[in-house]
């Protein structure tokens, strides 16, 4: 078993209400239960916006960190309608967020405007999630090397803590399609956004880079010989406990 901090991070999408504090309870009681055997797991929920005050709250003893999935680009109040600011996002209790996911990207998120969203975040000192990856298209063009550098390079500044990112690398092919990547491609591509990052930061460590794509309580055990990888980004899993629990479970058995 790896002694080294890896982490499980569970993105909800737009799926959840209030009676889902069941399945945090139980994962929190999981986190708890467990911590002498897994000691080096950190636990994150991203969950709907309207839930995480409510989450927080609720949650006594807490072993796990909640986050949420997306902000807007200005960081604290203004005129725009129906958003949701990074300020206001770690007032309602967000520890970590989840930025520049493939499916805000489809809606309009730009490496532009990610840029914004993470100075805000890390501004408010939530933790981020920052979600890269090429689509089949860009895959198929041998282009997976340039989407992340782009990616990497127009968001991520010298002037950050790379101790508060995460990078969370997902390529767009693998997101709810039960396909994931090639080993090698796999180790090729965490190598390469670690040694990307490094130049940025000019530190010797890169921020944690996560994987993310179809992660699942069988296929989990197939990312065990990758030690480059610092944990696992979880989309569908991550909404029944059993599921999400038996991916952490069987990562370490
Ligand atoms: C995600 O949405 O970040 C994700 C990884 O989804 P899934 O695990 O369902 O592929």
């Amino acid at each position: 078993m790896t002694n080294k901090l890896k982490y499980f991070i569970g993105n909800w999408k737009m799926f959840g209400d209030f009676s889902d504090y069941k399945i945090i309870y139980k994962i929190n009681q999981f986190s708890d239960r467990s911590k002498n055997i897994l000691k080096e797991k950190k636990i994150v929920l991203c969950v709907p916006s309207t839930l995480i005050h409510y989450f927080k709250n609720k949650l006594t003893k807490k072993s796990i960190f909640l986050g949420v999935q997306n902000c807007h680009h200005h960081q604290k109040y203004g005129p725009f309608t129906g958003a949701l600011s990074a300020t206001m996002l770690k007032k309602a209790g967000a520890e970590f967020i989840i930025l520049g996911h493939s499916e805000n990207r489809f809606n309009g998120d730009t490496n532009n405007l990610l840029n914004k969203k993470i100075s805000s975040s890390l501004n408010e000192k939530l933790k981020i999630i920052y979600c890269i990856g090429e689509t089949l298209k860009e895959k198929r063009n041998k282009k997976t090397f340039h989407v992340l550098k782009q990616q990497i390079n127009k968001c991520l500044k010298k002037s950050y803590n790379p101790n508060n990112i995460l990078i969370a690398y997902e390529p767009v092919w693998s997101i709810g399609t039960n396909k994931i990547p090639k080993k090698i491609e796999l180790e090729k591509a965490i190598k390469f956004i670690k040694n990307q990052t490094t130049k940025i930061f000019k530190r010797k460590k890169s921020p944690k880079v996560l994987y993310g794509g179809s992660v699942n309580d069988r296929n989990i055990r197939q990312f065990k010989s990758i030690s480059l990888i610092d944990g696992f980004l979880i989309g569908g899993a991550s909404h029944s406990p059993k599921k999400f629990i038996d991916i952490i479970k069987n990562y370490y058995k």
